[in-house]
């Protein structure tokens, strides 16, 4: 074959070259992707100057066939589409005509954490030479639709090429690399059909991966190799390509079962075809998920024109729908996008707002028209929710009426107005909850036998997260059945102060700066409670939280001592009796069985509160 042309890479080659093979180390498997979508270009091209009407098409079909050859250690790109004359491919692909890339790449070469640039090779029309990231030399063979003579040209990894003359006869381009030793992996079938699982699964074009296999039996019969039938791995019309109105719940269910391997279904989803001027399509999952077992973190997957980008982009989308599962097509983006040119895009931030509010529209929906499967589903969704509601104030705007507790007493769901307006009467403006149904069993009951109702907020996150409601509603406080004696639990008799029983409580606490209070309660049997406040406590969890602070803070408690008690008229009449120090004795216990009531005792508070009580219970008189 006659030699036409031999050159090299027309901007400074040998500068580009291994520029181009450092940088892209970290994501190598990319090149495919680039070489795949310039084939599925090259189709569009052809297709589209077809429906102009400016050439007639034979009836054929469009596809592309990826094809590896171990033996000959090739892997080869084929297309049927538009081609490139001799003076294309020179324009195209010999000049990197792009001294503004070359310029920018000296510059940046690295970021300021010395990490190589993300984006750069897409964004001046390098991702051709991506190819050169895995090969040692890369030949295109081309024939252009023009019917302009077929053209070969090879080029080596130091940006030497030749071109030929081709005596190629079908329309369309093939590109093959050359792989060389180290990049051996990409020599099995298995490595290259994950790479185009991962990026090619929904692109718009038919793609067909096949083997050449070398086997000797053929060698036998005169051929030398023969594919494997090829197989298409793709599906050209992936679900968030179709109207909501065309696709069936099982289709749903099964593209998310593929998509993302998981095998119990999803619990609803939004599919979202936002038109101009955003632009974009895509289907959110809510995942089924434990959340006491699992971690939670979802998987969003970017898409460019159905060509996958990267899973997660936390610039476009909300870190909290980061919990979620789904697919998102932006052709407004573009395929490669560095990180920084995402962070103050204001497209992004309008997509990002337009999903969240997507999301809170569903989650409206599902509350107002199936309130029975929304509560039975609210478990799973409840962490996503309230973690959206604590990031993002305008999602929380959107959704606070879907927001849901769950009663301690019935165990039935609840809004916190439905609480309210139930509560009115009784606690007005105040949500009482527990966080520990085992731990705070005394206090429940007392709220229970006056048929106060509690909501339970178990998690470190449902408290962080009542804040949010309570700067909403400035009027309402959310307060820990152990903060504070409802005046609800007050029996509304007097309740006469005693400075010698306080005197001798805070004797026995070891703290003179124990406050203690009397009050009388409906409950006759329980002598006295301790509560902490509510805001102390909540900021010393906090700090535990983040393990601030050295020392946890010494908790602000009080005893409330419950006059209308017969405990403590016991203690009145052994005092006036002149028995002092039994009087203290029972005291002692009164404090110790508050305690208990309240918190875990220390080691050293339970040894000494079972010897006491072996002490008391040998004055019992016989
Ligand atoms: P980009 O695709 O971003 O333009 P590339 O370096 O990947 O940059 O490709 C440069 C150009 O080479 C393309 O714009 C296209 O004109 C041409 N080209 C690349 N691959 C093909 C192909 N398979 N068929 C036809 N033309 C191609």
């Amino acid at each position: 074959m006659e030699n036409i042309k031999k050159g090299g890479i027309s901007v400074d080659s040998e500068h580009l070259f291994p520029i181009i093979k450092k940088w892209l180390y970290s994501d190598k498997d990319i090149f495919l992707r680039e070489i795949v979508s310039n084939a599925s270009d090259a189709i569009t091209k052809l297709k589209r100057l077809s429906s102009l009407g400016e050439i007639s098409l034979p009836d054929e079909d469009f596809r592309i066939d990826v094809v590896l050859d171990a033996e000959a250690k090739t892997l080869t790109v084929t297309d049927n589409g538009i081609g490139m004359t001799a003076e294309e491919l020179e324009k195209y692909i010999c000049n990197i005509a792009l001294s503004g890339a070359v310029d920018f790449i000296k510059k940046y070469e690295k970021d300021e954490s010395g990490k190589p640039q993300e984006g750069i090779i897409g964004h001046f029309g390098l991702g051709f030479y991506s190819a050169f990231m895995i090969a040692d030399r890369v030949a295109v063979e081309t024939k252009s639709y023009t019917g302009a003579p077929a053209v070969r040209w090879i080029c080596d990894s130091e940006g030497e090429y030749e071109q030929f003359e081709s005596e190629r006869e079908e329309r369309g381009t093939s590109v093959v690399m050359y792989v060389p030793d180290e990049e051996a992996e990409l020599l099995h079938a298995h490595k290259i059909r994950e790479i185009l699982d991962k990026y090619c699964m929904f692109m718009a074009v038919p793609i067909f991966f096949s083997e050449v296999c070398h086997c000797d039996e053929e060698k036998e019969d005169g051929e030398h190799e023969h594919h494997h039938d090829p197989e298409q791995i793709n599906d050209t019309t992936p679900l968030w390509m179709k109207q909501p109105s065309e696709c069936t719940e099982d289709e749903y269910k099964e593209f998310y079962k593929k998509v993302f391997g998981d095998y119990k279904d999803p619990l609803f989803w939004v599919h979202i075809n936002a038109e101009y001027p955003l632009n974009f399509k895509g289907v959110i999952y809510f995942p089924r998920l434990n959340p006491d077992f699992e971690p939670v973190e979802g998987q969003i997957k970017l898409y460019y024109n159905q060509v996958f980008v990267a899973d997660n982009i936390k610039e476009v989308i909300p870190e909290y729908l980061l919990m979620l599962r789904g697919v998102l097509d932006c052709p407004e983006l573009p395929l490669n996008v560095s990180r920084s040119y995402l962070q103050n895009n204001g497209y992004v931030t309008k997509i990002a707002s337009h999903i969240a509010k997507k999301v809170a529209d569903k989650l409206n929906g599902l509350m107002n028209t199936e309130r029975e499967k929304y509560e039975k589903l609210y478990p799973d969704i409840r962490i996503f929710v309230e973690y959206g509601c604590l990031r993002d104030k305008k999602f929380y705007d959107r959704v606070k009426g879907s927001v849901l507790f769950t009663s301690a007493v019935s165990g039935k769901s609840l809004t916190a107005d439905e609480y309210l307006e139930a509560a009115k009467e009784k606690n007005e403006n105040k949500i009482y909850y527990v966080t520990d149904r085992k731990a705070q069993a005394q206090y429940i009951s007392m709220y229970e036998a006056e048929g106060i109702d509690l909501i339970v907020l178990e998690r470190p996150l449902d408290v962080q997260f009542i804040s949010v409601i309570e700067s909403d509603k400035s009027d309402v406080k959310f307060v820990r059945v152990d903060a504070d004696v409802a005046d609800a639990l007050k029996s509304g008799e007097e309740a006469p102060e005693s400075e010698q029983i306080v005197a001798m409580f805070k004797k026995i606490s070891g703290s003179e700066s124990l406050e203690v209070a009397f009050a009388a309660l409906k409950d006759k049997k329980t002598p006295a409670v301790i509560t902490e406040d509510e805001q102390q406590r909540r900021f010393g969890d906090m700090m535990k939280m983040y393990s601030l602070g050295e020392q946890p803070m010494p908790a602000a408690i009080k005893l409330v001592v419950n006059t209308g008690s017969a405990l403590y008229g016991k203690v009145r009449s052994l005092e006036e009796a002149g028995r002092t120090e039994l009087a203290e004795k029972v005291c002692k216990r009164i404090y110790s069985l508050a305690l208990i009531a309240h918190r875990q005792l220390t080691a050293e508070e339970l040894k000494e509160f079972l010897e006491e009580s072996y002490d008391l219970l040998l004055d019992v008189d016989e």
